[in-house]
């Protein structure tokens, strides 16, 4: 399964997954369809699956356009979106699988930035090779997507599961927010080195134009202030000792920023 990043918007990311042996695809949250069927176009693949990570207008504007040029496509998403995501026809849950190019998707329900919200994690096919997690807006490189419809215990909770995996999983998230998310966290976690180095590396990259993502989610355990709600460090900027307190008030401040 290769993975090709595509730019679309201002700052989102679609995401193909390309089959080369079968010369099928899928795509992760076509914001628009347009740069989409160009890949395809060129790949010469056909698209098999639309796998939709929550019903924002970003991230389900193309899917319409998509089943029109491909009518044999299947869109997936969270039962929860049900009559929100344009042409939905597998409803998804906690533990749910979905299969494309001989991998097998675990789907992890992630409410917080929309009380519907799903990520799709597809394991390493060895112990040498990094993991693929999807996580649309609930994961950021460097922070996480605002609370729109759920609480911060959801989210929470929702970013526990995700911090779970292993290190060596790729966070394919669907925004170029990277530099931004950086500079506020070092506004709260200032004396963390490896955050520090981080803030140098990807501002560097932003110069030069490169994208930020995927990330590692080793790398976002060491630097990303929404993942460190357990931080004693942390938790005393906010003046908490409760993990939830601690990124509510984070989350806050981020709004603010
Ligand atoms: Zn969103
Ligand atoms: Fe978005």
């Amino acid at each position: 399964m290769q993975i090709i990043r595509l730019k679309a918007l201002s700052d989102n990311y679609i995401f193909v997954l390309y089959d080369t042996s079968k010369n099928i695809a899928a795509v992760v949250d076509p914001a628009e369809a347009e740069p989409v069927l160009k890949k395809l176009n060129q790949l010469q693949a056909e698209l098999v699956a639309i796998f939709n990570t929550h019903h924002h207008g970003d991230h389900v504007g193309g899917n319409t356009q998509l089943m029109q040029k491909f009518p044999q496509v299947r869109v997936y998403g969270g039962i929860e979106d049900r009559g929100r995501i344009p042409g939905q026809q597998v409803f998804l849950q906690q533990g749910d699988r979905v299969q494309f190019a001989d991998r097998i998707g675990e789907v992890i329900f992630v409410p917080g930035h929309t009380r519907a919200h799903i990520a799709y994690y597809f394991p390493p096919e060895s112990a040498k090779e990094p993991g693929e997690l999807f996580c649309g807006d609930t994961l950021f490189a460097g922070g996480c997507g605002r609370l729109f419809e759920g609480t911060p215990t959801q989210m929470v909770d929702s970013l526990n599961k995700l911090r779970d995996l292993p290190d060596n999983t790729r966070i394919w998230c669907a925004h170029e927010y990277t530099f931004k998310n950086l500079q506020f966290a070092l506004t709260v976690d200032g004396n963390n080195a490896d955050l520090q180095s981080r803030y140098q590396q990807v501002k560097l990259c932003r110069t030069q134009g490169e994208a930020t993502i995927p990330s590692l989610l080793g790398v976002e355990k060491r630097t990303n202030p929404f993942l460190r709600y357990t931080e004693p460090q942390l938790q005393s900027t906010v003046n908490s000792k409760d993990a939830v307190q601690t990124f509510a008030r984070l989350r806050g401040m981020k709004d603010r920023f």
